[in-house]
């Protein structure tokens, strides 16, 4: 008997009562469910594998430049001085996460997360043809296990190499990735690096980690319990239907279980345990337990327990979507606070979006001060404001600018004229000179607009605070 301590409870699906890790190898079941997820998670692969290489207007469609801090998302591109549309973004993302979550439970887990998609129809399925997972036949699996080993390493090896390249491609562009791929690694030693580090991430993800990285590691599985409430959609059980359980006869072949229903007694319970929503299930629970932090609702429990109904003649759906209050009362609520302050916040959001994006002309002008005294009286009489002109041109065409203020300014540019290539952003001193008495009867500030107009006769108007001597 082992020395160790033994928990009084199950702590982790993933672990061994001795701390040891219980390698989950789920049966393979192909109901309605699982067929709908594999159409969409190979439309997804599709995307993500396509995406980098759709150009529009000679530009890639979907490309995160954090070189040179351009992020151009769905052919809009976006500069560093956007921080607040992608702050926008950034928490308009967060409140539609919550929003879909509230009504639709863990949905993105289980049909499109990345981690479930490439495990589930990618991963798994090499996993089968050489016979390392549940379900594997054929040729391929009936080769000596050190030859299937080798194989094994090589398909993995390969796929997450590939991925990693597409994966590199959103950053680098997938043109330049082109002319890496068939360059030296040495002419770009940085992305070769990024490249291997990726594909060692997924290979140690796919072939160790696997489902812990859901159940152990997520930061988004473990808010499920803040993000979902009674109403939402869940993977649920219906214990008044199926308790008491009844009985089903189980035999083990080649290491496999089969179940196989025996006697279904009238006063049972629809359920029979026969087990196969545990068998099936990628992390490892018993959905009968209730709702739990490691379900990644992937229906694959609702179309093994279908399965079973139909064999035995009951009605289907002792697993299905539902939610913890109409398991519980047979009733469901739509109407929830969360479901009113998420649609309007996100309709807030939107709309100062949009109102950002029809401001946004075709380059962004911003003045600072510069650093040193506020002003300086020349020997003119002329009171100077230093400040720094920042613009960023927007377009895909070089653009030169010119800065003019209001009457009783000169404005004096260090290097006379201002100008931009393609999507670059340019910083120049600007001395803005105030005629004497420009501060009379003030308080030795004065607030003033500032037009800048590029040569295709787009302006924007720049207001800055100037100082001078009080009363004049
Ligand atoms: S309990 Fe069911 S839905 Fe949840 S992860 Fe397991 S098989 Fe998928
Ligand atoms: S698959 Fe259905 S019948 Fe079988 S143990 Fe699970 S809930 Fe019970």
């Amino acid at each position: 008997m082992s020395s160790l301590l033994q928990p009084e409870d199950r702590v982790l699906a993933t672990l061994n009562p001795d701390g040891s890790r219980r390698w989950i190898n789920p049966k393979l079941i192909t109901g309605r469910f699982w067929r709908r997820r594999r159409l969409l998670g190979w439309f997804l692969i599709v995307i993500f594998v396509a995406l980098p290489h759709i150009r529009v207007g000679g530009r890639q469609w979907v490309f995160l430049d954090f070189l040179h801090r351009e992020f151009t998302l769905l052919g809009k591109t976006f500069f560093p001085t956007d921080t607040l549309m992608l702050a926008i973004a950034m928490i308009g993302i967060f409140v539609l996460i919550f929003f879909i979550t509230a009504i639709f439970g863990r949905v993105w887990c289980g049909w499109a997360c990345p981690q479930t998609v490439y495990l589930d129809f990618v991963f798994r399925p090499i996993d089968r043809a050489l016979g390392f997972a549940k379900g594997g036949k054929g040729k391929l699996a009936s080769m000596p296990l050190r030859v299937r080993r080798v194989i094994r390493w090589g398909v993995y090896l390969v796929v997450s190499f590939f991925l990693a390249n597409t994966f590199l491609a959103y950053f680098v562009g997938s043109r330049e990735l082109q002319e890496w791929i068939v360059g030296s690694p040495m002419d770009h030693i940085a992305g070769f690096i990024f490249v291997l580090l990726v594909t060692g991430m997924m290979l140690f993800n796919f072939l160790f980690f696997r489902e812990q990285l859901c159940t152990i590691a997520c930061p988004y599985g473990r808010l499920q319990s803040v993000m979902l409430d009674g109403s939402s959609l869940i993977v649920g059980y219906d214990k008044k239907r199926g308790e008491p359980r009844g009985r089903a006869r189980r035999s083990t072949k080649g290491g496999d279980v089969r179940l196989k229903v025996v006697k279904v007694e009238e006063a049972q319970g629809d359920c029979v345990d026969c087990g196969l929503c545990v068998a099936v299930c990628p992390t490892g629970i018993d959905i009968r337990d209730g709702l739990q932090l490691e379900c990644v609702h992937c229906a694959a429990c609702i179309d093994a327990c279908h399965s079973v109904m139909t064999k035995i003649g009951r009605e289907p759906g002792l697993i299905r979507y539902s939610s913890q209050r109409a398991l519980e009362t047979r009733s469901w609520r739509m109407l929830r606070p969360r479901m009113v302050l998420y649609p309007v916040v996100l309709l807030v959001l939107a709309v100062a979006m949009v109102a950002l994006v029809g401001d946004k002309g075709t380059f962004d002008a911003l003045l600072v001060r510069e650093k040193g005294l506020p002003f300086n009286v020349l020997e003119s009489g002329q009171v100077a404001n230093q400040a720094r002109l920042r613009l960023t041109n927007r377009t895909p065409e070089a653009r030169s600018y010119e800065v003019s203020g209001e009457d009783g300014l000169t404005l004096v540019v260090d290097e006379g004229t201002l100008g931009a290539q393609p999507r670059q952003t340019v910083s120049e001193r600007v001395l803005i000179l105030a005629e004497p008495g420009f501060f009379a009867g003030t308080r030795g500030r004065r607030d003033v607009e500032l037009t800048v107009v590029d040569d295709q006769g787009s302006e924007r108007h720049v207001r800055y605070r100037m100082f001078g001597p009080t009363g004049g």
